[in-house]
């Protein structure tokens, strides 16, 4: 059980490790911008320095010249010459504040412009990742949460580059420089000031951790109390009814009764916390202060020395807690990368490989079978041989879940089969460039979905270099026209979220305009579940049959009077094809298709 346990630990740290590396491959973006980026990081450098040169002059000028060397002899001429001194500290602390003006405005718009190029590159390359990620992929990846999650992802990086980076960078900067500088003043001093102050630090860290996480824990049991609360209320008459207002008074009273002893719990580390920070914090500072002023009175150090000493002391002690705090944001950052790079890596489909598809519309079947990489134990296409000819067509009937849409996904290679192949005009699907393939094709889905932006220009999104002429006509023979000039805009009218909602016949006459327009060899009509009134039916219905002639066409059929004319019905069940054959056959053949068409028919 002891090994066990080491070695999930062990586990853990390599995988932070490998995270750590992978996250490291988002210089990959910034690497075309790597001369700005060093620009800037030069520019970090520099405004972090002069920021301590601040700490430094402001010692000096505190200490400008020690009232104890004064030659009391010559009082006037030593004032002239301490006030000449403190003006020139004070034109030099001046000049120090415009040098870091200058370099501080250089660094933020240096490390902007090369986070924002890097950023924009970064999206556009995780939106041409996503958007040429096979259908699988977003089996596995909710769409809402993908979007999301890039949303959170970049802005988290974002962040980590123009600020928590430099940040991070600048802290350390000042850390090893006021050692160095707090070093050289008094080592003795110095030795002192770190056994102490650091640790601490280090406890005010660790009790503030705690109080957080008894905080949180009371806020929890308040939650829980208001749900209860809440429940109850809602459910008032269910605890009427069941007279049980005792047990949820005791419920109730349970619950505020764990706020109270938590609360009470965090008053006590709380104040805890505030005697320690007086103590400890106060009581070190107090102790290092002493320690100072008694290496002053013996003249082991200069008083100028001693208050840059404090000042660096201070920026020491500011830059180690923002150390600390920057490391929970580094590491969500982290995270964030790592999920980017994640998306980056992900494998896309297989674009521009294989031959040009220019198909006449032959299509064939052979021991297809299928099943989804999310349920491999699901069997959801068994078997299947089904040729069709060019120009035929081809109804698909079934109860639901039978397979119908998934056959449709596998003609548009959506996906592959896991065993046999579909040939179109004789030559294996897999041979040709998907591009090509899908070219050839077009689909009128169950549930269109409109663009936001014109009737016009979702109607060429079956082609977009179409003309005008061209668009009109396939939106007439889509029987979309005449709705189309009623509106005030006609072609040009606004659809989608903003623009004028359409009714289901409206929407898929400008599915069918789309894939007129395209002109496909080999067509997919998904039909609609949901049924249209008996007008807008006709239109939808007249402009399909326009649209299948010479072509070759699946119709993924929930009605079957409209499916009577088709060359060969083909019934599915169960992932198998259980009858083939055109409606007379079938209704002869008194099988399963004979039964659905009784159920339809009455
Ligand atoms: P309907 O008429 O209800 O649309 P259908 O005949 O078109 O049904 P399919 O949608 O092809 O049937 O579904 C066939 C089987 O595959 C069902 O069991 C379904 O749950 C499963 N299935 C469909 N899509 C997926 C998917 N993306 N991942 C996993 N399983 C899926």
């Amino acid at each position: 059980m002891a090994k066990f346990g080491r070695s999930e630990k062990e586990e853990k740290i390599k995988l932070e490790k490998g995270a750590f590396k992978k996250a490291m491959r988002v210089f990959r973006f910034i690497k075309p911008y790597q001369g700005v980026f060093i620009i800037g990081l030069f520019f970090l450098l520099l405004s972090s320095i002069t920021t301590l040169g601040f700490p430094y002059l402001i010692g000096e000028l505190f200490g400008t010249k020690d009232v104890s060397q004064i030659d009391l002899s010559s009082i006037d001429k030593n004032s002239i010459e301490k006030l000449d001194n403190i003006n020139i500290v004070m034109l030099l602390l001046f000049g120090v504040f415009l040098a870091n003006a200058v370099f501080s405005f250089f660094r933020i718009y240096l490390f902007s412009v090369v986070t924002e190029k890097a950023l924009r590159d970064l999206r556009n390359e995780a939106f041409r990742k996503l958007i040429y990620s096979p259908i699988s992929f977003f089996d596995k990846n909710k769409t809402g949460e993908l979007t999301s999650r890039i949303a959170t992802d970049v802005s988290l990086l974002q962040e980590m580059l123009t600020t928590t980076l430099a940040e991070f960078i600048r802290q350390w900067v000042t850390i090893i420089v006021s050692i160095a500088v707090i070093a050289y003043t008094s080592v003795k001093l110095s030795v002192i000031m770190l056994s102490i102050v650091p640790v601490v630090l280090i406890l005010v860290i660790i009790f503030g951790k705690a109080i957080k996480k008894l905080s949180k824990q009371s806020q929890d049991a308040a939650a829980e109390s208001n749900s209860v609360l809440s429940e109850a209320l809602t459910g008032i008459k269910v605890v009427k009814a069941f007279a049980n207002e005792q047990f949820e008074i005791f419920r109730y009273k349970k619950s505020t009764e764990e706020i109270k002893d938590l609360s009470i719990k965090g008053a006590v580390w709380r104040g805890l916390f505030a005697s320690f920070i007086i103590i400890g914090l106060f009581g070190s500072v107090s102790i290092v202060i002493w320690q100072g002023m008694v290496m002053v009175n013996l003249g082991e150090l200069q008083m100028s020395e001693f208050i840059r000493f404090i000042f660096f002391t201070v920026f020491l002690g500011a830059s180690f807690g923002g150390v600390g705090a920057m490391f929970g944001t580094i590491q969500k950052s982290i995270g964030a990368t790592e999920r980017l790079m994640d998306l980056m890596e992900q494998t896309t489909e297989p674009f521009k490989q294989g031959k040009t598809a220019q198909l006449k519309g032959k299509v064939d079947f052979q021991n297809v079978w299928f099943h989804y990489e999310t349920r491999p134990d699901v069997q959801v296409l068994k078997n299947i041989n089904l040729e069709v000819q060019s120009g035929e067509s081809v109804a698909l009937v079934g109860p639901s879940g039978a397979g119908k849409s998934t056959f449709a996904s596998l003609l548009l290679r959506f996906y592959e089969p896991t065993k046999g192949a579909i040939l179109f005009d004789n030559v294996n699907g897999k041979e040709f460039d998907l591009t090509s393939l899908r070219s050839n094709m077009a689909i009128v889905p169950q549930e269109v979905i409109l663009f936001a932006g014109t009737i016009k220009e979702n109607i060429a999104y079956g082609k977009p270099e179409a003309t005008e002429q061209e668009i009109t006509e396939a939106a007439q023979k889509a029987n979309a026209m005449e709705f189309i000039q009623n509106f005030p805009d006609g072609l040009g009218t606004m659809v989608g979220d903003r623009g004028v909602q359409l009714s289901g016949g409206q929407k898929q006459r400008i599915a069918i305009a789309r894939a007129v327009l395209k002109n496909p060899k080999i067509l997919i009509l998904d039909e609609a579940t949901s049924s249209l009134d008996s007008e807008s039916e006709k239109l939808v219905q007249d402009a399909l049959d326009k649209l299948m002639q010479g072509r070759t066409t699946f119709v993924i059929a929930h009605r079957l009077s409209t499916i009577k004319n088709a060359d060969k019905i083909v019934v599915l069940e169960k992932g198998e094809i259980v009858e083939t054959g055109t409606h007379q056959e079938l209704i002869e053949n008194e099988g399963m298709y004979a039964k659905l068409c009784a159920i339809q028919f009455g």
